[in-house]
C-alpha cells in the first residue's frame, strides 16, 4: 500500500506530541517511516525536508488543538494509546489494631518544609486516613541551634498548606521535665552513666572497643552528677549522658550513644532550660508515651531505630512497628536548608518561596497543588529502593486537577506589532475553556493591528489567528507583510495552517512576565488576567501558569507545567 509520507509524519508527530506534550525530535519519526516504509530510504533527504515542515506545523499547535486534529486524522491511533495502569494501592502495615493506628510526623523547625518532608508526612497521613486513629504533628526542638522563633511559623502554614488530617500537635520543648525524669530512671536502673570525658577521648576509646573511666561510676555518682548537669553546674561541651550499649559492638556509631548534652548558648527560644535530650531519647519516651503504633521514616533513621532500640529494652517498652523508606533525590531544586539560608541571605534566593527551591512554598508559588503532591509522594510508596523523584510525574497529577477548572488566555512572547491589510473589523469570542463552554467566552476585538510573535509567521505562508481569521504572510523588502485571508477554519485545516496567538492592539494587552527557575519570558497577554492574581490559568500553547501580581497594568505569572 502506498503511503503519503507527510501524512504518515503528520500522524505520528501529532500522536507523539499529545501522549509527550513535546514535539518529537525529527530523528525519531524519521526512523519510523524508514522502518516500516523501506521504500522511502533513497530519499532521505526530501523526507527530512517534508518533515520539519510537519513538525513546525505541530510545533505551532495548542496542546487541545492537536488532540482535536489527531481525533480528526487518525482516531485509532489515539485509541491505541496504552492506558495507564491502574496505580497499586500501598502495602498493608503489619499488626494494625480494632482502633487504627497512632502515626506521626516530626519535623524539626529548622525551616520551611520541603518535598522530602511531604514524603514523610503523605505516607503517614495515607496510612491514619485508611486505619483510623489519631496523626500526631510532633515539633521537634530540642536543638536549639536549629530552632529560629519564624520557623515555628513557617512550619504551621506548610502543614495547613499540605492538608494533613493532624488530631493532636505537640512540642517537643513542652516536655524537657518528661524528658529529664526519663533520663533519671535509665540511670537509676543502670541505663545510662554521665560522662565527663572530652570528646576526643572518648571517641579514641570507643573506636578501640574500650569503655571510659565514668562507665563504671555508681548509680550514686551518677545520679550526683545529673543533678549537677540540671542546676548548670557543667559548661557546654564538659559533660554527656550515655546509653550503656556493647561496648564492643560491630557497628561503632552503636557504642555508648549519648542522650543528654549542655548547650549553654543560643538559648531556646521557648524554654529557659541548657540541659537538652539528644533526639534518640525524645524519640523514643515520645513515640512510646503518646502510643505510636506504627513510624514510617527514612532510611536514614535506620541506626537510629536500632540505637533506640536499647532504650526500649531498658524501660522493657515494645518499639513500635518500622518502616524506613528508601532516599530520594530530587533533582533542579535546592533541598538542604543551609544552602536555602545561606543563599537567602547573600541575595541569592529572594526568600523561602524562590522558586528554584524545593520548599513547598517555592512549588505552591509555581501553582503546584498539594493535592498533586500528595499522589506523587504515595505513589513512590515505602519501600527502601532509592529513587528520584519524578517532576515528570507530579506536573501530570497536578495538570490533572488544574486543567480541568484553568481558563485560557492568549500570551505572545516578545510579540512584534503587524497591520493586517483588506481585513475587516471583528470581535472574537473565544472560550475560556475547551470543554468547559459553561465558563463562559472572552472577547478580543480585532480593529486593524494585531501583535504577534515574529516567529510564529517566520518562513510561513498562510497562518490562522486563533478563533479570528486566516491570514497570508508575504515578504517584501525583508519585512512581513500580512494580509486577510477568510474567515475559514476549514481551509486553514486543509492547508495544515499554523494557529498562532494574537493579541489586540490598545490597551486589550498588557505586559506580562512569565518567571520559571531556567529563565523568564516576556511579552503582551490578555488584558482579562489582570483580574486573575493568585488564580492557575493557562496560556495557550506556552502551559499553565499562576498569576503571581498584578502590578499596575503590568502581569507577573509563573510557570507552572506544560
Ligand atoms: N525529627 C526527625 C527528622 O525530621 C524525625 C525523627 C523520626 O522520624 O524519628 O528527621
Amino acid at each position: 500500500m502506498s503511503v503519503d509520507p507527510r501524512d504518515f509524519f503528520f500522524r505520528h508527530a501529532l500522536l507523539n506530541a499529545v501522549q509527550h506534550e513535546n514535539v518529537p525530535k525529527a530523528g525519531t519519526v524519521l526512523g519510523m517511516l524508514m522502518g516500516k516504509h523501506p521504500e522511502f530510504r533513497s530519499q532521505a533527504k526530501e523526507m527530512s525536508a517534508i518533515l520539519k515542515d510537519v513538525l513546525s506545523e505541530v510545533e505551532a499547535l495548542s496542546p487541545e488543538e492537536r488532540k482535536e486534529r489527531l481525533m480528526a486524522v487518525a482516531p485509532e491511533l489515539l485509541t491505541e494509546k496504552k492506558e495507564k495502569k491502574e496505580k497499586e494501592p500501598l502495602r498493608e502495615l503489619k499488626n494494625v489494631g480494632e482502633e487504627g493506628v497512632v502515626m506521626r510526623f516530626a519535623p524539626n523547625p529548622s525551616g520551611p518544609l520541603h518535598l522530602g518532608h511531604a514524603r514523610a508526612a503523605y505516607l503517614n497521613d495515607y496510612y491514619v486516613r485508611k486505619y483510623g486513629g489519631k496523626y500526631v504533628l510532633r515539633i521537634e526542638d530540642t536543638d536549639p541551634r536549629r530552632v529560629e522563633p519564624e520557623n515555628y511559623e513557617l512550619l504551621l502554614e506548610d502543614i495547613k498548606w499540605l492538608g494533613l488530617n493532624i488530631t493532636d500537635i505537640v512540642y517537643q520543648s513542652d516536655r524537657f521535665d518528661i524528658y529529664y525524669e526519663h533520663g533519671r530512671r535509665l540511670i537509676e536502673i543502670g541505663g545510662a552513666y554521665v560522662c565527663t570525658c572530652d570528646a576526643e577521648s572518648f571517641r579514641e576509646l570507643k573506636n578501640s572497643k574500650k569503655p571510659c573511666p565514668c562507665r563504671d561510676n555508681s548509680v550514686e555518682d551518677n545520679l550526683r552528677q545529673w543533678d549537677e548537669m540540671l542546676a548548670g553546674g557543667f559548661a557546654e561541651g564538659t559533660v554527656t549522658v550515655r546509653v550503656k550499649t556493647d561496648i564492643e559492638h560491630p557497628d561503632p556509631a552503636m557504642r555508648d550513644f549519648s542522650i543528654f548534652r549542655v548547650v549553654d548558648s543560643p538559648p531556646h527560644p521557648r524554654k529557659d532550660v541548657t540541659v537538652y535530650p539528644m533526639m534518640n531519647l525524645s524519640v523514643v519516651v515520645d513515640d512510646y508515651l503518646l502510643g505510636m503504633t506504627h513510624v514510617i521514616r527514612g532510611k536514614d533513621h535506620i541506626a537510629n531505630t536500632r540505637r533506640q532500640g536499647y532504650i526500649y529494652d531498658y524501660f522493657g517498652w515494645k518499639q513500635p512497628e518500622y518502616y524506613h523508606y528508601g532516599r530520594m533525590s530530587v533533582g533542579d531544586v535546592v533541598l538542604s536548608t543551609s544552602a536555602m539560608k545561606a543563599g537567602i541571605s547573600d541575595g541569592t534566593y529572594s526568600g523561602w518561596d524562590d522558586i528554584r527551591l524545593g520548599t513547598l512554598k517555592a512549588i505552591a508559588r509555581r501553582g503546584i497543588k498539594p493535592e498533586a503532591v500528595r499522589k506523587a509522594m504515595v505513589d513512590l510508596g515505602v519501600g527502601q529502593t532509592d529513587i528520584n523523584f519524578s517532576w515528570e510525574n507530579l506536573f501530570a497529577e497536578n495538570k490533572a486537577i488544574i486543567d480541568p477548572v484553568s481558563d485560557r488566555y492568549f500570551f505572545v512572547p516578545q510579540p512584534a506589532l503587524f497591520e493586517i491589510s483588506g481585513a475587516p473589523s471583528k470581535t472574537a469570542e473565544i472560550p475560556l475553556h475547551p470543554n468547559e463552554s459553561s465558563r463562559g467566552v472572552r472577547k478580543l476585538e480585532f480593529t486593524g493591528k494585531v501583535h504577534i510573535s515574529p516567529e510564529d509567521i517566520a518562513g510561513k505562508s498562510f497562518v490562522r489567528l486563533k478563533d479570528l481569521f486566516n491570514v497570508t504572510v508575504t515578504e517584501k523588502d525583508g519585512e512581513a507583510l500580512i494580509t486577510y485571508a477568510g474567515d475559514s477554519l476549514e481551509e486553514a485545516k486543509e492547508k495544515h495552517a499554523p494557529i498562532i496567538q494574537w493579541l489586540p492592539y490598545g490597551k486589550a494587552s498588557v505586559p506580562c512576565r512569565i518567571k520559571r527557575p531556567d529563565g523568564d519570558a516576556e511579552g503582551l497577554c490578555e488584558e482579562g488576567v489582570k483580574h486573575m492574581a493568585g488564580e492557575e490559568i493557562q496560556f495557550e500553547r506556552i502551559g499553565f501558569v499562576k498569576i503571581d501580581s498584578v502590578s499596575g497594568d503590568s502581569v507577573t505569572a509563573y510557570f507552572t507545567h506544560r
